[in-house]
């Protein structure tokens, strides 16, 4: 089977099969083998790896992951991709397709039945618009993970790097924070997908830590804290937090919190660091 990285291939293919993008699934489709190859690199994928690809599309990443990975399981929403995906990987003995909807899917279970609950990497170009749900479910239902290499929005991959004090800080960089050390391994305009998206794209490194970088009493309660201050971003902390109807929180346990950490009582949330969040938890 040719290599689908080459532009030829892919256009042949989609004409073969008559194939029609479909907008709202967020189908844009690699045609770049140098961005294959980054991605795959960055993955450090061996043959002891399992991986996790959402959004197989024609196959492209997947043909790639294949040919390096252990085995790999690719779970791709839109039907009218399956018989594509049958002939663009029919040489791969290696693969599992799965026809779902990946924020639907079981993927703990999915890890134990396919690596024995060891942890496997995400490799995805991801469909933008669910971008956020995948990210912060894989991390949130615990799946055992090494990694996750994606290809995401440009804006959305810096939000994730951002420390404090930046506009682009907010509740996803610290979410994102607390679970990985995120690392941007590449940029990548829009020439290099069929069709071409109207924002500019990155590719991301999310490496799971073992143990948080934080400690932190109840990890729930300081992310309704996070997610408190940023519902409010103009506001003050003492007033986002004061009125964000958190169980047992006012502005003035918000106010004498910030007052033990040494904190003004008019700073805004997207100065404070995650250890910082962490400390206001335990605190309040
Ligand atoms: N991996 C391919 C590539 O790089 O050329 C396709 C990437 S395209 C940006 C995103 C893919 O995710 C599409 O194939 C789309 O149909 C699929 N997708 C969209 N929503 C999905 C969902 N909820 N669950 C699984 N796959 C989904």
């Amino acid at each position: 089977m040719a290599y689908l990285g080459i532009p030829q291939n892919t256009i042949a293919v989609l004409q073969k099969y008559h194939f029609n993008f479909q907008k709202k699934f967020g189908q844009n489709f690699l045609i770049d083998t140098t961005v294959l190859d980054r991605i795959i690199s960055s993955a450090e994928i061996t043959k002891e790896d399992c991986v996790l690809e959402i959004g197989p599309g024609i196959g492209t990443m997947t043909q790639y992951l294949a040919e390096r990975a252990g085995s790999v399981v690719a779970v791709e929403i839109d039907k009218a991709l399956l018989p594509i995906l049958e002939e663009t990987l029919q040489d791969y003995d290696n693969v599992t397709v799965i026809n779902d909807d990946i924020l639907k899917v079981d993927i703990n279970r999915l890890v134990e039945e396919k690596n024995g609950g060891r942890p496997i990497k995400v490799v995805a170009n991801l469909p933008y618009y669910i971008t956020t749900p995948i990210i912060m479910g894989l991390f949130e239902s615990r799946v055992p993970l090494k990694s996750i290499t994606i290809m995401v929005q440009k804006e959305v991959a810096d939000r994730m790097q951002v420390g404090p004090g930046t506009k682009d800080y907010g509740a996803l960089s610290l979410a994102v924070q607390y679970y990985a050390k995120p690392e941007i391994v590449a940029n990548v305009p829009p020439n290099c997908f069929i069709p071409r998206p109207n924002v500019g794209s990155a590719v991301i490194r999310l490496t799971r830590y073992e143990e948080p970088p934080v400690k932190v009493k109840d990890e729930k309660k300081m992310f309704s804290l996070i997610r408190a201050s940023f519902n409010q971003r103009r506001k003050t902390l003492v007033n986002g937090l004061g009125n964000a109807g958190l169980p047992g929180i006012t502005k003035e346990s918000a106010s004498a919190a910030l007052e033990q950490m040494g904190l003004s009582p008019t700073v805004r949330g997207e100065a404070l660091t995650l250890e910082q969040f962490a400390q206001l938890s335990d605190l309040i």
